[in-house]
């Protein structure tokens, strides 16, 4: 599953809450794989990403 951070996850600039993490913690455990998309940068995405235990790709220019 590929989410979007900002706006989707947590407001704009928040970092992962224990909302964030129990989703990322039972997608896991149904055996999905995640990846997060982000337009931001690499030190907004990684410190997220890293709190919730998924890849990431920033800087992904979408909706391209
Ligand atoms: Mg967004």
């Amino acid at each position: 599953m590929i989410f979007d951070i900002d706006n989707t996850l947590v407001m704009h600039g928040a970092p992962a809450d224990e909302r964030a993490r129990e989703l990322f913690c039972r997608l896991e455990g149904l055996g999905l794989k995640t990846c997060l998309l982000s337009n931001n940068k690499e030190r907004r995405v990684k410190p997220f990403a890293d709190a919730v235990g998924s890849p990431y790709i920033f800087k992904a220019d979408k909706p391209r």
